[in-house]
């Protein structure tokens, strides 16, 4: 027989062959007997006990069984087909049931044989039965354990059909790995991959010893070191993948030199800034005033909760590259905030010899044509917009920086395309008010350097964050009208859910009828704003809340992100168990931004799933940003938050960010510490690292073939 390798097709591995072997690869993604080695168990089951029928209750997850079959028959036909079996042992009898498969399995059934059977036990009409259970004829391996632990490993319905059950592949892996000798050629099938000093330091079990552990345990210790050493692993290499990306940009790129702190900028935080910042926006633009004038380039993510000021920050780091002959650029996710934001800059900057463009979507040509001509021969100083400044024919003269505003609107493909934007690459500065939690900040934005405003504005009160039902709403308006009776603005928000966008705005057109009724004119005065609307339109509404003309903003989620209006003291969510925690918490910053006392009131019905509870009482519980985005985690799973489909933690097998924190760090502190003192691995100690590091990239492209 040939010799196996990990890169042996799993067609050519002994038990599957070519018709199994196009399903694993169709099911699992499973190509090689690498990646077969790599399909980890999920969990593993104590298979050391056997029950008596007469133990047998629905409590128990799963039992197992050893007795004989006495009679078996097919009953009924076509759709109510099954194959049922009277399974004996001395204490009692248990029918088995099979509706698929039925042929097949009486076919392979036999009377007064002795069987080892394994499923759930379910209770029906007094009786118990065991639907679909694992079965098989009583031999050696199957009732006698060396390890308590036996390995369960996700399959599907149509491996399962062919023969490759968790069983059939545990005994597959388990083979497979025996027809190695053991020793020498074992353990150069699974080439070590860390360096002898991490191993050492970490007191890491051997690769070779950690995968035949994962499969096939030898007790629970050792199963531990295992997980330990293999999640260490996978953390470890996405660390030093993402780790290297930073040193080799700060080694290729020369970054724009900013030496000088100008005229402009003391010029406006002198005799124009309308507050004092606080101290942890000047710690921010410490930050950034360094790296601007270090002569690397800046990947800077500025993370601060909704309403810690995070657009003055951008507008004084525009000022330092103005001040040094270059432009800049602020992009934002929404039209609404590109106006926004050029109309309070504009403001700021009125009395200064600057000039500010906008440029949109909405923006029409002729007013574009100007704009391109002014930005390219430099008359244009600092661009706001969407992500229209994306766009090719969109040229600088010597464009120094770039600000993007809530990050998790822009791919990194977008944050790569402004890199082009100028001959040396700009300076970037990504600015975020998504709470991340820290596991994923350290994975997602791992690459970029990271400045915190920890510190909300003086004078701001904690916004208080009230639950009702539908069926107080009365009570709700007559808080509100108290509200506007002292002056102030409230928003009302519906949810806007793609799928059913029709009905979505049935929702908002009925509430806003119920709400004019409640409030209606001449006393009252409702804006309305939803994405259906022309830009213009919605421009037009939201200027006339943000001159007080209307007391009162109905909307669906475009108000989202980033709009500030300081009267607005109140923010009513509709429907709110249908947003997610981050869309709540972004809501709910959008009051909270003047002196007064600010309210959320999230409105529900009454029935609520078990999740929809945990985020309405969590956003009650705390304004915590980072203690929201924790439990957003965990109810949902790094997988879905937002941004993670491209960082390739979900290329992760065994870690996982919920829990294993520890282990992140640890493998980041190792990475970053290696590069530090060989940030090309070219010492002879790293060729383990280096190697394998290189064999996880080719493996990523052989992916991307494939898929
Ligand atoms: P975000 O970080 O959510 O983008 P903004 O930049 O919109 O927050 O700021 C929120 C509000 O706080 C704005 O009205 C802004 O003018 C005000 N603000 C920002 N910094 C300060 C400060 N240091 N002192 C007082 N008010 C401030
Ligand atoms: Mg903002």
């Amino acid at each position: 027989m040939k010799p196996m390798s990990l890169d042996t097709p799993i067609e050519y591995v002994k038990g599957i062959g070519p018709l199994r072997g196009e399903l694993l690869k169709k099911e699992l993604g499973v190509f090689t007997l690498s990646d077969l080695f790599s399909h980890y168990p999920f969990r593993y089951e104590d298979r050391t006990k056997f029950y008596k029928i007469i133990e047998v209750n629905d409590d128990l997850p799963y039992v197992q069984l050893r007795g004989r079959i006495i009679q078996m028959q097919t009953i009924g036909t076509a759709r109510q087909k099954r194959f049922v079996a009277m399974f004996k042992d001395d204490s009692g009898i248990i029918e088995l049931v099979w509706f698929q498969g039925v042929r097949w399995i009486a076919a392979a059934l036999k009377i007064n044989v002795e069987y080892v059977v394994f499923g759930k036990a379910n209770r029906f009409n007094s009786k118990f039965n065991i639907v679909h259970p694992e079965i098989e004829p009583v031999t050696e391996e199957n009732t006698t354990f060396a390890s308590s632990l036996q390995p369960v490993y996700h399959t599907s319905e149509k491996l399962k059909a062919k023969g490759l059950d968790t069983k059939s592949i545990a005994r597959i892996i388990k083979n497979t790995l025996l027809s190695f000798s053991p020793g020498a050629e074992y353990s150069q099938l699974f080439p070590e991959t860390l360096s002898n000093e991490i191993i050492e330091k970490q007191k890491l079990i051997s690769r070779a010893e950690a995968l035949r552990n994962l499969h096939f345990p030898e007790n629970s210790i050792l199963l531990q070191k295992a997980q330990f050493r293999m999640k260490f692993e996978e953390l470890f290499f996405v660390q030093l993948r993402i780790l290297k990306l930073k040193v080799n940009r700060n080694t290729e790129i020369k970054g724009l030199v900013f030496s000088s702190i100008g005229k402009l900028f003391n010029n406006f935080y002198h005799d124009h800034l309308p507050f004092e910042l606080t101290n942890a926006q000047k710690r921010v633009l410490r930050e950034i005033r360094i790296d601007m004038g270090s002569g690397k380039q800046m990947n800077r993510l500025l993370q601060g909760d909704v309403g810690s000021g995070k657009t003055m920050v951008a507008l004084l780091s525009a000022l330092m590259a103005i001040d040094n002959s270059f432009q800049a650029c602020l992009m934002a996710p929404t039209e609404i905030l590109a106006r926004q934001h050029f109309e309070s800059i504009s403001e700021s900057l009125l009395k200064m010899d600057i000039n500010v463009g906008i440029l949109t979507g909405s923006t029409k040509a002729s007013e574009r044509k100007a704009l391109h001509n002014g930005l390219q021969n430099g008359e244009i100083h600092l661009l706001i917009g969407t992500h229209a400044l994306i766009e090719d024919q969109v040229q600088f003269k010597n464009l120094g920086l770039v600000i993007i505003d809530e990050q998790h609107r822009f791919g990194v493909e977008q944050r790569a395309r402004m890199w082009k934007k100028n001959s040396s690459p700009p300076h970037v500065l990504v600015m975020t008010a998504t709470p991340i939690p820290r596991t994923l900040a350290m994975t997602l934005y791992g690459d970029l350097d990271v400045s915190v405003i920890d510190e909300l504005p003086p004078g701001r009160k904690p916004i208080q964050t009230i639950h009702k039902f539908d069926s107080g709403r009365l009570v709700v308006f007559d808080f509100m009208r108290k509200q506007i009776a002292e002056g102030r603005q409230i928003y009302i928000v519906y949810p806007l859910i793609q799928e059913s966008e029709k009905m979505d705005y049935k929702d908002l057109e009925d509430g806003f009828e119920s709400i004019e009724r409640a409030f209606p004119p001449p006393d009252f005065r409702i804006s309305i704003v939803h994405g259906k609307m022309k830009a213009s339109a919605k421009d037009q509404e939201m200027q006339r809340f943000i001159k007080k003309e209307t007391q009162i903003m109905v909307a669906t989620t475009v108000i989202e992100v980033g709009v500030n209006v300081p009267n607005a003291s109140v923010m009513v969510i509709e429907s709110a168990e249908r947003f997610g925690l981050s869309q709540l918490h972004q809501l709910r910053g959008r009051v909270g931004r003047g002196a007064d006392q600010s309210y959320c009131i999230l409105m529900t019905s009454f029935k609520l799933s078990s999740d929809a509870k945990v985020r309405v009482e969590t956003m009650v519980r705390t304004n915590d940003g980072f203690e929201i985005a924790d439990v957003d985690m965990r109810l949902r799973g790094p997988g879905d938050l937002e941004g993670t489909q491209q960082s390739g933690i979900m290329d992760l097998k065994l870690a996982d960010l919920r829990r294993d924190v520890q282990i992140l760090q640890l493998s980041r502190d190792i990475a970053s510490s290696i590069l530090k003192i060989d940030p090309d691995l070219t010492l002879l100690q790293h060729q383990r690292i280096k190697h394998h590091l290189q064999v996880l990239k080719s493996n990523k492209q052989n992916w991307s073939r494939i898929s």
